[in-house]
Parts: C-alpha cells; structure tokens; sequence
C-alpha cells in the first residue's frame, strides 16, 4: 500500500494528468455528495479528505453536496451534522452548499426534453413486474408493453405523474435505453417514481422523485464539477452516468471516477449497520466513543490531524479490503504524542503514606507539560504525606526483574522524589489496602542524590489534592477482524463486551478539575484520554481515546 515515493493515488494521477492536458480548461471541481439519512463515519471522511484534499491541491473547489432525492430518509438534523463534521475535519465548501433538491425543476424539465426525443417513457407496470421484465445476468430483458407509447401520451402522463393523479407506485418513468444491454443499469432504468412523502427541504411540493442514477450525473454537470469522484459500487453505473449527459447533449461533461472504499478491521462502516447499532442500544448513539463515526471519534478525543493523516497514507486504489486497525491506532497515537499535555492520573488507586513526610506539609514538583514540546511548558504538582499509586504497580512478591513497588524496594515517583516501601497493610479479608513508606528528601526533584540506580518509576497523584472522577476506558467496538465476513454468524455476535469499562473511583492531579470538554491528555504511563461531553465543573469525565502502545511499528517492519 505505501512506497518510498508515499501511498500510490491514482486519482491524484489521473487529475494531475487532466490539469496538464488542459483538459476542463485545466479546471478541477469535485464534489462531496452525502446523502443526510445518517451520520458521517470515517470512509465518509475519506471521501471528504479526497474530494476537498484533490481539489485543494490542484487549485480548484469542492462542492458541498445533499444528495437528498430519497424524502423518506432524510432529515435537517442529518444536514446540520454533516456540515459540522466537514469543517470539524479542517474543510471549508465556501458558498459552494447545494442541494440535488435544489435542481428538482431542472431535472423534471429535462425529464419532458428526454420523453420529446422519444428517450423516455412512463411505464404502468407494478414494480415486480418491472424487475421481472429486466432480467438478469443471464436473461435478456423483455420489453415493457408500454414502451412505444407516444410522445405526446408520455408527456401527458408524466405531467399527471407530478400532478398527483396516481397513487404510489402506479407508474414511473423510465429511460428508453436498451432491454438486451449487456450492462442491466442500461436497460431502461426507472427514472422517476411517484411517492407522497415530505421532503425535508421541498415539503410537499412534489409527489414524483428523481432516482439517484438520473440526478447524480446531472447535479455534477449542473455545477460545473470535472471529477466526480465516488466508491467502486458506481462502476457499473458509469455508463448510465455519461448516457443521460449525452442524451441530454450537455455542453459540461463531468467524469465519473471510481475508487475502492476506505474500510477497517475490527470496525463495520455500512450507515444501515451503524443505525441498527444506535436502534438496538448495543452502543449509546452516533456518538458514542466506540463508533467509527466522527462524532464518536471526535468524542473519543481522535483528532481531525490524525484522520487526515490516515486518509493520505491509504491513497486511492481500485481494489476493496480492510486496512489494518493499528494503522488508524498508530496515526492517532502520534498526533496526540506531539500535542497533548502529560498529566499524572491513578485509574486503579492504591494508598501510599510516607511516614517521614510532614503530615501538613506540602511540596510542590516541577512537571513539563510535554516532554516533546518544550514550549508547552510546566505546571507544579503538589505532594503530601498520603499519595495514590496504581495498584498494578505493586507486587507483594516480586517477580524477576520488578521494579516497581515490592516490599523493601525503592521506586521514584516520578518528578517528586524515591520512595521505599517498608511495610504492606491489609484489611481483614486480606486485600492490600495501603502501603507504608518512607521518603529520601535529598532525591527531591525525582533525581539520584548519590548516584545509586533506581530503576523503577511510578506516577502518582496526592490524595488530599486529588481530584476523583469517572474514567471510561474504550476499546475496540469487535473482537474479530472481519465481523462481517464469518459464515453463518451475524456480524453483532462479535460486539466485545470489553469495549467499554467504566472505572468510577480513579484520582486525577487537581490541575484537571476544570478542563472544558474535549480536552485531550496523556497520562502519563496510562494512555491517552480526553474530556468528555459529560464532565462537570469540579468532576470531570474522561474517555480513554488510546492506549500507549502501538502494535502498527511491528506490522510495518514486517512488510504489512
Ligand atoms: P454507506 O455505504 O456507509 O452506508 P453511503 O455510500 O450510502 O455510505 P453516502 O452518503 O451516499 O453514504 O456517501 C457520501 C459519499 O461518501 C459518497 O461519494 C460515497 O461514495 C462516499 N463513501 C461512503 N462510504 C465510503 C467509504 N467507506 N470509503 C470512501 N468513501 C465512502
Ligand atoms: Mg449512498
């Protein structure tokens, strides 16, 4: 997938080729067509990623598009949030938002100029009957009685079509292309159909819709777009696509080009499954952190850098699969590595009092904020006699080479100072409930005093600053690669429980009593986790986004 010369894009080739033979007048327009029956996810933001990105780079525009010709499906709030997650993800459409709606006239009209060429026909057929007399890969289509109707028969009806004399269904209009083409989109596709629903921008203005296959081309050719950039489910639709451009002799001929989708492992992306996910309650909706739509990932604490990123290093092929999930997980962990505050955090806490520390004292320690970004800066964090530590970096009986907390072992806290545990407490039941230390005052600061090696470093956080929150730790949504693709079992078999774990007790250093909603850290030691939409002034809600390690350096290395 990548080269030394970067991930191999066709479509930037391609387009590159066109500007240089001045084709289109060496202009580049390209088009972003959502269809607002559902949120955006992240094979959508691929598609936007490439249709504003190209477009970008050649020096041409990106439209904004609603492809809203199905009423039934679609809704405002769909739009709102769609127009919301394209700037979120760093892309502006200008005053280039259009909707396929918005060319409901034009379309109609041009449908009367394809009847008068005798290229088009209203059809009385039930649907099954249609689909019947279509055939199929291997059976010739036979065509419709109604198919040598007259010109002015067709024009009659069509114009009752739209006044709302039939009921749905009763007829539609249909493309007079060819009953025995090889390519079963050609022969004679329905072009309009008769439905009485509202639309969320037309109301009820209309009571016949355009097909998709009819109004797509055509939008792209009224607005002037030269690459119509779509996934590869459209190839056998191309023909169909240029047929209603030349029926209609349009001077602006756009060209349809088809790439493969942008899919993951561990992840399914289709909108229908993503619904049945938010109708079924198996996650808490569109947002949910585990979703790979952008509002999940944004909530998540994913950032648009690292979804940008991700969309180039995959480029454009011509071929569908899975990319591997580590490569999002990678692309992450380096935006967030280069750019989120370290913070010090106990999921799992375990008390820690140092005997010989002033029980009213209070020590302040110099932290940098980002060890990779020195003008990030640092902020003081406060010590005291009690601290927590993390359970997990305990062990009553050490193994080989611990380095951590172990009775009579010396640990540094880190950018405080060495500790040695000298005595373990626990309760009845025989639990660890709290740890005794002492500290060494000379190793302040959390470096050696004399030289003597301390291996171990652990964060911490002090219990009287400390600040208690929910920490919600994510992980991927499926414990299989493939959900989808495992014979005889349905895809929602494979939901991991353990994609969700919620710690409701862990201890944060106070700095973060206040942060706004969406700000994102390190932990040091723990993982990367952002503020959730939840939190609360004083009792904040974070979301792992991340964990430290990365799994994607291995895979490359091996040639994946
Ligand atoms: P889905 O198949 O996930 O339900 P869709 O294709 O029906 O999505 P649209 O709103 O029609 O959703 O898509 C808008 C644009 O995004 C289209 O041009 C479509 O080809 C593109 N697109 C959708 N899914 C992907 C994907 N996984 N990778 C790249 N582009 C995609
Ligand atoms: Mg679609």
């Amino acid at each position: 997938m990548t080269t030394d010369d970067g991930p191999s894009n066709f479509l930037r080739e391609l387009i590159a080729a066109d500007v240089a033979a001045g084709k289109h007048g060496g202009r580049v327009v390209t088009r972003f067509p959502p269809e607002p029956n559902g949120y955006l996810h992240i094979g959508h933001a691929k598609s936007i990623c490439l249709n504003f990105g190209l477009a970008r780079e050649f020096g041409g525009t990106c439209n904004l598009r609603f492809d809203d010709t199905n009423p039934a499906r679609e809704e405002q709030e769909y739009v709102d949030a769609i127009e919301a997650d394209v700037r979120w993800l760093g892309f502006d459409w200008g005053e280039r938002k259009y909707f396929a709606s918005g060319y409901f006239d034009q379309l109609y009209r041009w449908a009367v100029q394809l009847i008068g060429k005798g290229l088009a026909y209203v059809d009385d057929q039930t649907t099954e009957q249609i689909r019947e007399g279509r055939g199929n890969f291997y059976r010739k289509g036979t065509d419709s009685p109604n198919r040598d109707r007259s010109v002015d028969e067709n024009l009659e009806l069509f114009e009752r079509m739209r006044a709302g004399e039939f009921p749905d269904g009763a007829r539609v209009l249909r493309a007079k292309i060819d009953m025995s083409h090889a390519n079963l989109n050609m022969r004679d596709p329905p072009m309009y159909r008769i439905k009485r629903a509202h639309h969320h921008r037309t109301g009820d203005d209309w009571c016949i819709y355009p097909m998709y296959d009819y109004a797509h081309g055509l939008s792209d050719a009224l607005e002037g777009v030269t690459h119509s950039i779509c996934t590869l489910e459209f190839e056998d639709h191309r023909l169909l696509y240029d047929w209603f451009i030349e029926a209609l002799e349009l001077e602006h001929r756009p060209q349809q080009v088809e790439f493969a989708k942008l899919n993951f492992s561990y992840i399914v992306l289709s909108k229908r499954k993503l619904l049945e996910l938010v109708k079924g309650g198996y996650v808490n909706g569109w947002d949910d952190p585990r979703m790979p739509t952008i509002r999940g990932l944004r909530r998540r604490g994913v950032t648009p850098e690292a979804i940008r990123a991700v969309a180039e290093r995959t480029g454009a092929s011509k071929r569908d699969g899975r990319v591997d999930i580590t490569l999002l997980e990678h692309e992450i962990r380096e935006h967030l590595n280069a750019t989120s505050p370290r913070a010090m955090a106990v999921l799992d806490p375990l008390k820690l009092v140092i005997e010989n520390f002033d029980e009213h004292a209070v020590e302040w320690f110099e932290a940098p904020n980002n060890p990779e970004d020195p003008a990030a800066g640092g902020r003081k964090v406060p010590f005291s006699r009690e601290i927590y530590i993390e359970r997990d970096d305990f062990r009553e009986v050490a193994p080989k080479k611990w380095y951590r907390f172990a009775p009579g072992q010396e640990v540094r806290l880190r950018y405080a100072c060495f500790v040695r545990c000298n005595e373990v407490i626990k309760d009845a039941a025989g639990n660890v409930v709290e740890l005794r230390c002492t500290w060494d005052p000379a190793s302040r600061g959390g470096d050696s005093p004399d030289g003597r090696k301390v291996r171990g470093t652990s964060h911490w956080v002090s219990a009287r600053h400390a600040i208690a929150a929910e920490v919600r730790l994510y992980d991927r949504l499926f414990s299989e690669p493939d959900p989808e693709g495992i014979d005889g079992r349905d895809w929602k078999e494979f939901l991991d429980p353990r994609s969700i774990r919620v710690v409701a007790g862990a201890m944060l250093e106070p700095s973060l009593a206040d942060v706004p909603v969406g700000a994102r850290f390190q932990f040091e030691r723990v993982g990367y986790f952002c503020a959730d939409d939840d939190s609360r002034p004083g009792h904040p809600v974070f979301n792992r986004t991340i964990g430290l390690k990365d799994s994607w350096a291995k895979i490359e290395a091996k040639g994946g």
